[in-house]
């Protein structure tokens, strides 16, 4: 016998109706001196809706960085006690520490109806989109791989061997580029920060 066709899901039971829109989930990353705290934090001024998403990590705050703001700096204890217990959606050893970004804060801050960006490194936004498909990857560059040596040494915060372990990182880093949604040049920072808001726009008007 035939089965009966089911009958189409009402709007609520589909989770439509009244309840709140999910907001974008923006990642990006960028090899070190690409340019990407500066574009995310124009970013950030002029897209009121966009949160930053503050991770925890077991690194020393640079000077200027806020706990709370920068990071959560926690002990190595701290950190693996979080993993320990589900907090964070996911985790990640980059350049000897841990980085990990905590669930809770991302879950409210998309149930309100706020665009949450992501500052993560290849292997946390791979692990962030297997988790939400959804989500939205972008990979920021220098021109040319010689810009991002150049801007590493003009900004004298690391030690030399500091900053050939974070240009052999980029290096390897780099051939995951194609697997992000977009790629953004940041050849001039406004131009860059424009090519980044037009994206944001794209997406969210793909989901109204
Ligand atoms: P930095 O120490 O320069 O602030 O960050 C080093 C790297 O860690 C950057 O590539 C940054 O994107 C990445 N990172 C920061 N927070 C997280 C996180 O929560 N998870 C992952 N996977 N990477 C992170």
């Amino acid at each position: 016998m035939k089965k009966p066709h089911p009958l189409p899901l009402s709007r609520r039971e589909r989770g439509g109706g009244q309840r709140q829109k999910k907001g974008l989930l923006v990642v990006v990353s960028a090899a070190s001196g690409a340019g990407k705290s500066t574009l995310c934090r124009r970013l950030m001024r002029h897209r009121k809706n966009l949160i930053f998403s503050v991770s925890v990590t077991t690194r020393l705050p640079r000077p200027g960085e806020k706990d709370g703001e920068d990071y959560f700096f926690v002990s190595e204890a701290a950190f693996q006690a979080m993993r320990g217990r589900k907090e964070l959606v996911e985790w990640a050893k980059v350049h000897d520490h841990f980085y990990g970004t905590p669930k809770h804060f991302l879950d409210r801050m998309r149930a309100q109806g706020k665009d949450v960006l992501l500052d993560l490194d290849v292997q946390g936004a791979l692990a962030v989109k297997k988790h939400f498909p959804e989500a939205v990857l972008i990979f920021i560059r220098t021109p040319k791989f010689s810009d991002l040596e150049r801007r590493l040494r003009s900004r004298s915060s690391e030690t030399e061997a500091e900053i050939r372990r974070r240009l052999q990182t980029a290096r390897r880093e780099l051939r995951f580029a194609h697997r992000y949604d977009y790629q953004v040049i940041n050849d001039e920072i406004p131009k860059a920060e424009k090519r980044l808001d037009k994206i944001l726009k794209i997406e969210t008007n793909k989901h109204k």
